[in-house]
């Protein structure tokens, strides 16, 4: 397996705007391959990169606000690949592509999937070149596959972590969705989301996984945790400060509910939600957070219950008596505000 970054894309950015530095920020997963990538940008244009030491989770994580803070004159922000290629005043989304082929997990995944001869495929960045190929064996073997429509954010097929509006659509008319790559954290968000049989391919290992088990964990866990927080009578809501999460709208939104309802509410900004951070607040009694919603729906760390915005609108519903239904079915979790960022 080699993941390559988009090298061209980068020198036809450079050659074409000229910068003196670049500010950079990708993936942990690709720090090695986006330092080598620096050294050679100095080497062939004598351009300086400062590489961000924050972490980089997703798409949201890009770091536009922060160029004029370091008197740069770009920023890149390496493999997580889009509909949209630039963001905000200076920024550059730069792909990243995983060479590795689906050839022989997709024999493999033929025989698991054979009960589901309808089926929908999505993936993230860094296969969507496979969904076709993967699509032609797939229907050479008799299956009927969709793969979701793009949209003003995302590709064909393409799924992010708390976002799933690709597929989404598409699940009423498959028996099961399959997701190229070997991401438990994207799998079970499919699964959850659509509500559907999900099987994760894995090309490395040629394993497909059934993603079920790990969901149905994952969809108690949020449930249990919205529960408990109806217990809560002290609320502290979170806005996340990530410049492609910033969701005050809904923070208002469920601290006037929350008021409303005669609960206390605190209301916190921060760039990350740890369980170090949210420590000092002993008052709190449980947390809302409008920014990345896996950090509730995986994070199991916390001593106190800590909503993501779907767990918040069950909450929300059942303290004004409404049935919360399937909270975590719907096509986002959150709606990401990277391409709409404008100064
Ligand atoms: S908000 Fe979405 S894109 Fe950002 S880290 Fe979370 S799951 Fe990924």
């Amino acid at each position: 397996m080699t993941v390559r970054i988009d090298e061209a894309r980068v020198f036809e950015i450079i050659e074409a705007k000229k910068p003196k530095v670049i500010f950079v920020n990708a993936p942990g997963g690709l720090l090695g391959q986006t330092k080598a990538l620096m050294e050679k940008v100095k080497a062939k244009y004598g351009v300086t990169s400062i590489l961000s030491g924050d972490s980089c989770f997703g798409i949201c994580d890009t770091v536009d606000d922060d160029v004029e803070k370091l008197q740069a004159d770009m920023a890149l922000h390496i493999g997580h690949n889009a509909a949209v290629t630039e963001v905000g005043d200076h920024t550059y989304l730069v792909d990243a592509v995983d060479d590795v082929k689906f050839d022989e997990v997709v024999e493999t995944a033929a025989k698991t999937l054979a009960p589901f001869m309808r089926v929908g495929l999505a993936t993230f960045s860094q296969h969507l070149h496979e969904l076709e190929p993967v699509k032609k064996r797939l229907e050479a073997k008799g299956f009927q596959v969709h793969i979701g429509k793009g949209n003003r954010l995302m590709l064909e097929g393409q799924v992010f972590g708390c976002d799933f509006s690709t597929s989404y659509p598409v699940r009423d008319q498959v028996d099961a969705f399959a997701l190229l790559g070997e991401s438990e954290f994207h799998a079970v968000g499919l699964a959850l989301a659509t509500g559907k049989p999900t099987f994760m391919l894995d090309p490395y290992m040629n394993e497909v996984t059934d993603m079920q088990a790990a969901a149905e964990e994952r969809r108690k866990r949020a449930v249990l945790a919205v529960y408990k927080a109806l217990d809560a009578r002290v609320f502290g809501v979170i806005t996340g400060l990530k410049e492609g999460q910033k969701m005050l709208g809904r923070s208002r939104w469920v601290s006037e509910r929350l008021s409303a309802n005669g609960r206390k509410v605190i209301q916190l900004a921060m760039r990350e939600v740890t369980p170090e951070r949210l420590a000092p607040h002993r008052e709190i009694e449980a947390f809302i957070q409008t920014s990345c919603p896996r950090i509730s729906i995986d994070g199991f760390t916390f001593d106190r219950p800590v909503l993501s915005i779907p767990q918040a609108d069950a909450l929300v519903a059942l303290i004004e008596g409404r049935e919360p239904g399937e909270f975590l079915e719907r096509s986002k979790w959150i709606e990401l505000t990277v391409g709409l960022i404008k100064k």
